[in-house]
């Protein structure tokens, strides 16, 4: 499925080095035109730096990051700017996101401007459709980030991001800042784009609930590593990693509306010395004495299902 795809972001780690410290190691991430993927982990487990390698925000120490099966780095001149601007990240906190000092027109009508997506004479009218398509009326558009809610100002995010014109969204935490009731809201707005245009998403959190509801993929990391990768589906069905399923844990409840997961028993261990070995071991109910001497590899167990766990080579 993934070779067939016209679409497909590699990521692939490189060697350790001593000096430096991964904080995504190793990592091997692929994506397919049109899939939601979640990614979700602890903090501390890079699925932050790992987001920011694949929007081109940081660049890999080691790696490559691959867009439509040609390397960003390889690209140059016209065939780089589309591969940037079609990969566009959605950032937790919106107002830190935003320039104060400019008005949401400007901030919506600038990027497409320059990148001559659109005409001066056909920058208002097309900051206006963009607006209206994230649920925001035109008439504000002379006003400053400040002048808005929480909600209000993600969607001036979310405008901006798309008047880029891009394919592929990655949303960091993007909705993990606002109400719970203006949450429900901005996810939505999010699959409604994906409906519309097509998009395809990275979807980082730590909201085990809010990936379930809205990822085909569930990729999880631990202390830099992808521990498991599975339909979303079947993951919340029967996790296999270890890890996995002490994320997918619920807090027993009366009134279930909701599903509530428990954290993760035991410390989480600096992600600056992590243990040798599984990552895992300290924490793991199962670690065998090889888990600690061996890093076991992300092994098929299922078809599009991947888990580095050693219980699975029998
Ligand atoms: Fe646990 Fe060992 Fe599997 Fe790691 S490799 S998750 S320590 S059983
Ligand atoms: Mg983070």
């Amino acid at each position: 499925r993934l070779d067939a795809a016209e679409k497909i972001v590699n990521l692939f780690g490189g060697n350790r080095r001593e000096e430096v410290v991964h904080a995504v190691d190793n990592v091997s991430l692929q994506i397919a035109e049109g899939e939601v993927v979640g990614l979700v982990g602890e903090s501390g487990c890079g699925k932050s730096t790992l987001g920011r390698v694949v929007a081109g925000v940081h660049a890999p120490s080691a790696g490559r990051v691959l867009w439509r099966g040609r390397d960003v780095d390889s690209l140059s001149g016209a065939e780089r700017r589309e591969a940037v601007l079609k990969i566009q990240m959605i950032f937790q906190d919106p107002m830190s996101s935003l320039n104060p000092r400019m008005r949401v027109r400007d901030i919506v009508g600038e990027a497409p401007r320059v990148h001559g997506l659109v005409s001066g004479g056909e920058v208002s009218d097309y900051v206006d459709r963009m607006l209206l398509r994230v649920g925001l009326d035109p008439s504000y558009k002379s006003r400053y980030p400040h002048q808005f809610s929480g909600g209000q100002r993600q969607r001036i995010g979310i405008a901006r991001a798309l008047a880029v014109q891009p394919d592929f969204l990655v949303c960091d935490e993007s909705i993990a800042a606002l109400d719970v009731s203006i949450q429900a809201q901005v996810l939505n707005l999010f699959m409604d784009l994906r409906e519309d245009l097509g998009l395809t998403y990275l979807f980082i959190s730590h909201d085990l609930g809010v990936v379930e509801h809205l990822a085909d993929r569930v990729v999880i990391m631990y202390l830099g590593r992808v521990v498991e990768s599975a339909p979303a589906a079947e993951l919340f069905a029967d996790p296999n990693h270890p890890y996995a399923r002490a994320l997918l844990e619920e807090v027993p409840r009366i009134d279930t509306r909701k599903r509530v997961f428990q954290p993760v028993k035991g410390e989480i261990p600096s992600p600056l010395s992590p243990p040798t070995g599984c990552h895992f071991h300290p924490r793991c109910p199962h670690a065998m004495p090889r888990c600690k001497e061996e890093a076991p590899a992300l092994r098929e167990i299922a078809p599009g299902r991947v888990s580095a766990c050693h219980l699975n080579e029998a």
